[in-house]
């Protein structure tokens, strides 16, 4: 169980902003410092090498010209030169050998090679003036030939070749004592770098720390409160966009305290009726019949509508639910809505108000039956509900176009003030209180109607005037859109 928590522990931290930056931190530093190391390791040879270069063929040449003026290629025995082309050899580490125009070697300090005829290419070009240095890396020497010219002579010629080969031993130990130094250095760099990447990586991730510890210390009234990290943009534009959510989170909790204390206050008002009404007969103990059965009707109609508040409420419920209980068939909507007129007809005729229903064109929708034709009912029982107590009337249009149905409920009624319209979707608003609950309204009809609409992807608007009448006018998608 530790261990795997350890493992688990150990990706996280693979997964981490702070082992990229490590990583970047370590990239950036490292891999320079060896290029550098190395680069100034290979340069400072190379310095070395040229400058022991420069420094032996400047002492031959001097010697070259010490051999012609003492005639040393016609006599090799001078023993003032041979010892100071001795010395020259041991200085260096090296090996002279002079070569005369018959390509004979004359002296070799090495004694190996004297009386022996020597046909490189190089001595050859040397013959012609060409004088070279060539590098042998791998057996750390430089070789060189150098021409032995009579400078005097009107025509100056080469009577002969020093061939000269200098060790680069001394060069080699030297540069691997920088090495080995520069490898201490290069740890040590490497080292620093490694924790620097740690400490920097920290601090440069705290910000984003911060952001944890200032959500995670949110206390209970969490919604009334803020996050700040303005360490960096990045932080800040973060913390802004979770302010706002809490503010979302603040506003829908409100509306939801707001709804059950609507809710319960519609519940409570007609128990409290009953309550009343109850207590009254109960006060009285020779209650006359017909006041017995005056109050036991009004008791009737306060069950009523607590039954119908309770109705409306299921429905709004339901609606809330998402989409996904959406039972989406294809519909015809003239049939739908023929229904409707046919079931609140009588209603209709009770309160005098003509009901009609004009259909421009068959309409086929993929809609959820049950919640639109409940939404329709809703708007066609309110515009029955709050018209004029004679003679009104309520008309149903139906249109489509290639991508929209259109239905529209009109109606001659009371209208609507302006300034309550924006309100009249809210769930328990109600224009007039009293009136909305004499005629039975709970303030919920138009909820669900907008909800059931909005669910299709559909609107619906209104436009009303106070006395004259007012329209609902619908809009939803043939197809429905997922
Ligand atoms: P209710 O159950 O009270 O009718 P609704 O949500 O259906 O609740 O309607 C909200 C309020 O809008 C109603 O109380 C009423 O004041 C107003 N209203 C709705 N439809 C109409 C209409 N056709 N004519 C006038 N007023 C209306």
């Amino acid at each position: 169980m530790v261990s795997r928590l350890f493992r688990s522990d150990k990706l996280r931290f693979l997964r981490s902003l702070r082992l990229r930056i490590m990583i970047l931190i370590c990239v950036m530093g490292i891999i320079p410092a060896i290029i550098l190391e190395s680069v100034i390791l290979r340069s400072q040879e190379n310095h070395a090498i040229s400058q022991r270069t420069i420094a032996v063929k400047n002492q031959c040449s001097i010697l070259c010209d010490q051999l012609v003026s003492l005639n040393y290629l016609e006599d090799p025995s001078n023993e003032v030169v041979n010892g100071e082309l001795n010395i020259l050899t041991n200085l260096y580490g090296g090996r002279i050998m002079v070569i005369d125009r018959d390509y004979r070697i004359i002296k070799d300090t090495f004694n190996l090679d004297r009386g022996k005829y020597i046909l490189s290419a190089r001595v050859v070009r040397c013959f012609d003036g060409e004088e070279t240095d060539q590098l042998d890396s791998r057996n750390q020497y430089v070789d060189m030939t150098l021409a032995i010219t009579d400078n005097t002579a009107e025509n100056p010629e080469v009577l002969g070749v020093m061939v000269v080969s200098v060790s680069l031993t001394e060069i080699q130990i030297s540069r691997d004592l920088m090495e080995r130094r520069g490898i201490v250095a290069l740890t040590i760099i490497i080292f620093v770098i490694l924790l620097l990447s740690f400490v920097l990586s920290g601090i440069l991730v705290k910000p984003f720390e911060k952001i944890t510890d200032s959500i995670e210390g949110l206390t209970e009234g969490y919604l009334e409160e803020q996050i700040s990290v303005t360490d960096y943009l990045e932080t800040e534009l973060i913390t802004n966009a979770f302010n706002r959510l809490l503010k979302r989170i603040k506003v829908l909790d409100d509306s939801r305290e707001e709804f059950v204390s609507n809710v319960s206050h519609e519940l409570k008002t007609p128990l409290a009726s009953i309550k009343v009404l109850a207590d009254a007969l109960n006060s009285q103990p020779d209650v006359p019949i017909e006041q017995y059965q005056e109050f036991m009707k009004d008791i009737s109609s306060e069950i009523d509508r607590e039954n119908q508040i309770i109705t409306d409420l299921l429905s709004l419920v339901k609606m809330d639910r998402k989409a996904l209980d959406l039972n989406i068939e294809t519909v015809n909507i003239n049939d739908l809505i023929g229904l409707i007129v046919k079931r609140l007809t009588p209603i209709a005729k009770l309160r005098n108000v003509e009901l009609t229903f004009d259909s421009f064109r068959p309409v086929n929708a993929e809609i959820d039956q049950t919640k639109l034709a409940l939404a329709f009912s809703n708007l066609v029982e309110n515009a029955i509900k709050y018209n004029q107590p004679e003679g009104g009337w309520v008309r149903i249009s139906l249109n489509a176009d290639h991508k929209y149905f259109y239905v529209t409920v009109a109606d001659s009624g009371i209208g609507i003030p302006e300034e309550a319209q924006d309100h009249i979707f809210e769930r328990f608003y109600r224009v007039d209180k009293s009136h909305s609950r004499e005629i039975g309204g709970t303030g919920l009809g138009l909820a669900i109607t907008r909800n059931a609409i909005v669910m299709h992807r559909g609107a619906i608007k209104v436009h009303s005037k106070p006395g004259e009448g007012t329209t609902f006018s619908v809009r939803i998608p043939l197809v429905y859109i997922a």
